[in-house]
This record gives structure tokens, sequence and C-alpha cells, in this order.
């Protein structure tokens, strides 16, 4: 039986070992795309494309916006080796709160994205519902799914954020869109750090690949779970759930 018990754990160590390797060559690919880009571009103007101003504009503009992206991984990295540190360390404090505050915080964060592609994000959120939590983590983790809603929705749609008690009295929190949904066969992956369903097209549109991971890792710090509700082409709701106040 012991024998029994080393092999699991070996086991349980390679699988901690490949993911570990997995994550350090995704980090590398992730950075180094941008770099590549930049390096290009700079070469580029530096070997005369700089003297055509209208060409310059539009090179220089590239490299402003990979610079912007470098700058969201390694601010999304940080954040998950923050949420990965246990509480005394990480400086993370908890306390009794609205669930309203962060949430609100966090719809005017995104409403100037959401204004550009004529988005109504509407809210619905009691201020008696209260949870155990830190605030700027709560509005961090709606801050991504609404920002995520935003992003994949097409223009003039509606974003819905609900919050209500459940009769077990854990407290849920739905970010539901009618955008182009997640298909089933990634949604168990789409709480992995850099995993994508359309890599380009994400990219694209400046994400990292670290918010859904972020969302998760915030929840589990809370005690409480993330789900994902969605077929292909009929939206996404994403669920939080909070455990329920001690009375
Ligand atoms: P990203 O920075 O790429 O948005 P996330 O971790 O936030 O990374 O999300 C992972 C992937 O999940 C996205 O690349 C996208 O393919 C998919 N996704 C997330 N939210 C939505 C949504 N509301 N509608 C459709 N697809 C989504």
């Amino acid at each position: 039986q012991r024998l029994i018990l080393v092999m699991n754990d070996i086991t349980t160590l390679k699988q901690l070992e490949r993911m570990r390797k997995e994550f350090v060559a995704n980090v590398s690919h992730e950075l180094k795309t941008p770099i590549t880009s930049i390096k290009g571009f700079v070469e580029t103007l530096l070997d005369g494309a700089i003297d055509d101003r209208e060409n310059a504009f539009r090179f220089l503009t590239i490299v402003q916006n990979q610079t912007t992206r470098l700058g969201n991984i390694i601010d999304d990295l940080l954040t998950l080796s923050r949420l990965e540190q246990n509480d005394e360390e990480s400086g993370i404090s908890m306390e009794k709160i609205p669930l309203c505050h962060p949430v609100n915080e966090a719809i005017s964060i995104c409403q100037g994205r959401a204004d550009e592609k004529s988005i109504d994000i509407h809210v619905e959120c009691d201020r008696e519902l209260e949870i155990l939590g830190n605030g700027h983590l709560i509005e961090q983790a709606v801050v991504n799914l609404v920002d995520n809603a935003v992003k994949y929705c097409p223009e003039g749609s509606v974003v819905l954020v609900r919050c209500e008690r459940e009769e077990d009295r854990r407290i849920l929190l739905v970010v539901q869109d009618n955008g182009p949904g997640i298909p089933e066969a990634d949604q168990e992956r789409i709480f992995e750090r850099f995993y994508r369903v359309e890599k380009a097209r994400s990219r694209d549109m400046g994400g990292t690949g670290l918010g859904l991971a972020i969302v998760k890792h915030i929840m589990l710090l809370h005690g409480g779970t993330v789900a994902l509700e969605s077929s292909r082409g009929e939206g996404a709701s994403f669920l939080l759930r909070f455990p329920a106040l001690p009375s």
C-alpha cells in the first residue's frame, strides 16, 4: 500500500513538473511575440522608414500597442503570483462588504469601452447582499468578466450583471452576454492560463489569455466558485458564487 502511495506522489510530482514546464514555455512564447514585433518595426524604422512620416506614425503606433500588451501580460502575471501566495504573505484582507460596491466600481471602469461599441450594461444588484471579501479583487474579477463580454459581443448588445441570494443562502453574481458563446469542447479549459478559443482573435483584441485564470483564483481565495453556462452562438453566462455569511 505504501508503494502505491509513493507511486501516486511521483505521478502528482510529474504532473506538476509538466504543468510548470508548460507554463514557462507559454509565458516565454507570449512575451516573445510582442518583442519580436517591436524589434521588427524598430529595425524597419531605423532602416529608413522613419523618413516617411505616415509609415513612421503607423509603425510607432504598432510599437506602442505591443508595449502596452507586454505591460498587460506582466501585470496579469504579477496579479496571479500574488493571488497564489498564502494569505499572510500577500497581505490580502477580507471584510464584510455590500457586493454592489465593487460591482458598481467595475461597471464604471468598463463603461467607456462599452460605450465605444454601443453596448448597454444592465445592473441588478441589491445593497443588502453582503459578502466576506476583498473589494479590489472582486472589482477586478467583475472587470475581467464584463470586459470579456464587451470584447466578444457584437455592437449594440446588452450585458447583464445580476446578483441574488440563492436558496442555500450563497450569493450568486452572474455576468451574462448574448455574444458568440464558448463551444462545449473548450469550456473545461477556458479557466487555464493562456487558453483561448481563438488565439489570434483574442490577441488582436488586446487579451492576455489570463483574465479568467485570475477570476478563478480570486474566487478560490474567497472560498467560492466560478462556473460557465454557454453554447456556441447563444451567449455566455459566468456565474460567481460566494459563501453565505455566518448568521
Ligand atoms: P483573454 O484575455 O483572451 O480574453 P480570458 O482568460 O479572459 O483571456 O478568456 C479566455 C478565452 O475565453 C478568450 O480568449 C475567449 O476565447 C473566451 N471568452 C472569454 N469570455 C468570453 C465571452 N464572454 N464570450 C465569448 N468568448 C469568451
